[in-house]
């Protein structure tokens, strides 16, 4: 089961972080974790994507596409450590189900709508938009 649902997680990453690009993103992608190594096939793309601004972009859409691809890497990760599949509030197994519909879902669904009730943003900010500034 591994190796399929690393490949996926891995194609969905790179078609996320690629569309990021197209889409004229100034992004950082800082704290990756291990599993996006130097011997990764996309180690370059994740790296740090540069383009110019001034385009017209949807910021909405762009946080989407940047939390996705933070918690895709954090899946991957979780995947390489062993945890994966596994939800990271209350450590029971994650229903199959879900995570083949959503395969970077880190908490089950209980925990999920929780969070939702709370307003807690788990992956709000590790991931950082160069993109937002008041400065000018
Ligand atoms: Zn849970």
């Amino acid at each position: 089961m591994d190796s399929s649902v690393r490949k996926r997680l891995e194609q969905d990453l790179k078609a996320a972080v690629g569309r990021l690009r197209q889409m004229g993103a100034t992004v950082a992608v800082e704290d990756l974790p291990g599993a996006i190594g130097d011997n990764s096939p996309f180690a370059d793309e994740v790296d740090v994507i540069q383009a110019n601004e001034g385009r017209e972009i949807g910021f909405a859409t762009r946080e989407l596409l940047v939390g996705r691809v933070n918690r895709l890497s954090a899946a991957l990760d979780r995947l390489a450590e062993g945890e994966y599949g596994t939800c990271v509030e209350c450590s029971e197994p994650i229903s199959p189900a879900r995570l083949h519909a959503l395969p970077e879902v880190e908490t089950c669904v209980r925990c999920q709508d929780q969070l939702e009730r709370f307003g807690r943003q788990r992956d709000a900010d590790e991931v950082e938009v160069e993109a937002v500034s008041d400065d000018e």
